[in-house]
């Protein structure tokens, strides 16, 4: 345990924020440090093969014990934090024997973290979490993956009498700002499937995510002075709230959960000539995301022909673009992938949470680039703001899953 949590530690204490406005890859130049830490670490434990791209993609292989042939497995996760929050100075705390009251974060500024509030919390009684000091994120997501991964290997590299097939490691750059897959070199990866660790509760197995677009809906208008525009001006801002009071109202993130699918509205920011509406449409179903995207173009082509005679050309320019889809359509068809990764949980008596997802992960991407990947939980809660924790027990369970799952491949695949 100790040594999960002072490997953990050594990787949180490292700044590695990704930033979105960045055209770099990685996207800051600080993840570099982690990533050069890290390639010494593979190395160091025994790791084969230990490679860094330029843009910062590590790779290492863990080489097969057995005779027989064996599908390769990857494990994935990413060592940059979310920009939503400062991920500068970590300074975590471990609460030993977790007694399910509060936890004051940080006495000064009267930040606790609460299971009144986080209700997870109360399931972890009696182990050790590790929070934050209440200034910044901790990074659990995902380096409490890279935890996990790591430590897996080494503990298969020391316990040779555990058999398995060949096992690739991959860590990637700038996950939180969706670009984690992007620069994957998956034919290099070589692994028939993998798994990201970057889930969250512990037992959480995850191969159904979101299929999302973005849109962004351009409103023109035409200014004219107050006193003399009756007939001639065309507010955009109006034309754009139209438009949002359009969309279905209850369609929302805040009134959806589970297999339900919605229009989110990020951003409006308009004058009377011109407003820009950004917004994301997400759902489970293919068809449905489709039937969202249309409705959206609907909504927007009904305004411009109301307008064409007014305007003389259309008033409003709906882009849209598809940005990942549902990893379960590559899932489905190897399955076996999903049945080991139950069975190593419950060989472990980890009480399997097979849910969708409501967002998307590096593996979505990387599952339509020809790696199918579903997620499996890293242990953290309250990702991306200064509540982070994680239980060093669902880590200790997360790394033996993953010793776990090397095993199981390994005796399914022997004739
Ligand atoms: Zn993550």
């Amino acid at each position: 345990m100790q040594h999960i949590i002072d490997r953990f530690i050594s990787y949180v204490t490292v700044d590695t924020e990704s930033d979105p406005n960045s055209d770099t890859t990685p996207s800051t130049e600080k993840q570099w440090n982690l990533a050069n830490q890290l390639v010494e670490e593979l190395k160091a434990i025994g790791m084969e093969d230990v490679t860094i791209d330029e843009n910062a993609y590590i790779m290492a292989t863990l080489p097969s014990n057995v005779d027989h042939d064996v599908p390769v497995v990857g494990f994935v996760s990413h060592f940059d934090t979310t920009p939503d929050f400062t991920g500068a100075n970590v300074k975590p705390k471990i609460i030993k024997n977790y007694d399910g009251g509060d936890i004051v974060l940080n006495e000064e500024q009267n930040i606790v973290l609460s299971p009144t509030y986080f209700k997870d919390m109360l399931q972890y009684k009696g182990q050790t979490l590790i929070t934050t000091d209440g200034t910044t994120l901790l990074g659990a997501d995902d380096k409490a993956g890279i935890t996990e991964i790591v430590s897996a290997m080494e503990y298969l590299i020391n316990n040779p009498q555990i058999k398995h097939g060949k096992i690739r490691v991959g860590f990637t750059p700038d996950e939180e700002i969706g670009r984690g897959a992007h620069k994957f070199d998956v034919a290099k990866f070589g692994a028939d499937w993998g798994y990201t660790m970057d889930g969250s509760q512990i037992g959480e197995l995850e191969y159904e995510n979101f299929n999302a677009a973005g849109a962004k809906i351009t409103f023109k208008g035409k200014s004219v002075h107050p006193g003399y525009a009756k007939g001639k001006m065309i507010n955009s801002m109006l034309l754009a709230s139209k438009f949002v009071a359009a969309l279905p109202e209850n369609e929302v993130p805040e009134r959806t959960s589970g297999y339900e699918g919605f229009y989110h509205v990020t951003n409006i920011d308009g004058s009377i000539e011109k407003t820009m509406v950004q917004l994301i449409i997400r759902d489970h179903d293919r068809e449905k995301f489709e039937a969202r995207k249309e409705k959206v173009a609907q909504i927007a082509d009904a305004i411009n022909d109301e307008y064409m005679e007014q305007f003389g050309e259309p008033i409003v320019i709906a882009d849209i673009k598809d940005q990942y889809y549902n990893m379960k359509e590559k899932v489905v068809p190897v399955f076996h992938i999903i049945d080991i990764a139950e069975r190593a949980m419950k060989e472990l008596d980890i009480k399997p949470l097979i849910k969708p997802i409501r967002g998307g992960t590096d593996g979505c991407q990387l599952s339509y680039m020809g790696l199918p990947c579903p997620n499996i939980f890293a242990g953290g809660h309250n990702f991306h703001g200064k509540y982070e924790y994680v239980p060093v027990e669902s880590m200790q369970k997360a790394t033996e899953v993953i010793v776990k799952i090397a095993e199981l491949t390994a005796k399914i695949y022997n004739g």
